[in-house]
């Protein structure tokens, strides 16, 4: 970015709420194709997040990607749930009948992955699937995926080594990348990931790794960034951006 230009995103940021427009003028660079929304788009309609009507608003918007969290309950069912517990109730020690008794605050049921896997395939959107492996079986996720033959429109995300490594061996590394920021870019590189997908801080305290990343051929991302100036900051430098505020950034939203 030319150095008048960055100026003029710092003031626009601060003074105004860019459009998908002003974005991509100001970065000179379709910047809806580097957002991706983080447990959907729930902030804009006042959704629970990863909901279902959140996951929908998502993939209404056009943008690069949408992040969920997926679990798994004792009799194996494949949830959509960002904490290890949901109302009190412990998902990975609760069957799914005794989980749907509660609710999210919208009157939903608490969604399985085959319920977002078949909106997804109802709504024809393009927007990418961005699978976030929390605490599950790795073979029941991908295989569910390959059921709907949404392969291609699939991308993987976890804090979990070892699930990441499963992914290599599945045959999905160049699907996957690394949200702890604890392997250096030659590492992840050395071990069949596509990438590293790395918090705020992990940058600030490592910026050198954007560069080398990239030199390797890696994907980068960074999570979880709703400031304008710091998302203009990434999209700059090709990031994508993991954000609350999706609806904001996405292209034709006139928000
Ligand atoms: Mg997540």
């Amino acid at each position: 970015m030319k150095p008048y230009l960055f100026l003029l995103s710092l003031f626009a940021a601060t003074f105004m709420s860019c459009s998908s427009e002003e974005y991509f003028v100001l970065t000179g660079l379709d910047s809806a194709n580097y957002i991706i929304a983080h447990r959907g788009d729930y902030e804009q309609n006042g959704y629970p997040e990863n909901s279902r009507a959140s996951f929908q608003s998502a993939l209404s918007l056009d943008i690069y990607g949408v992040e969920f969290d997926v679990r798994q309950t004792k009799d194996h069912v494949l949830v959509i749930c960002h904490d290890k517990e949901f109302d009190g109730v412990t998902i990975s020690e609760a069957t799914y009948s005794e989980i749907e008794k509660h609710l999210l605050s919208n009157g939903e049921t608490l969604p399985t992955l085959e319920d977002f896997l078949q909106i997804y395939k109802n709504s024809h959107s393009k927007v990418r699937l961005i699978v976030e492996l929390k605490l599950c079986s790795v073979s029941d996720v991908v295989g569910m995926i390959e059921q709907y033959a949404l392969q291609e429109s699939s991308e993987y995300i976890s804090f979990n080594l070892d699930y990441c490594d499963q992914l290599v061996n599945l045959g999905y590394g160049s699907k996957v990348s690394y949200l702890d920021g604890t392997l250096t870019p030659i590492e992840v590189k050395e071990r069949g990931y596509a990438g590293i997908d790395y918090s705020v801080a992990d940058f600030t305290s490592n910026p050198e790794w954007i560069p080398e990343a990239k030199s390797l051929g890696l994907k980068v991302g960074v999570w979880t960034v709703d400031n304008t100036i710091s998302m203009l900051c990434y999209i700059d430098n090709q990031v994508i951006v993991t954000t609350n505020k999706a609806w904001m950034c996405a292209r034709n939203n006139t928000n």
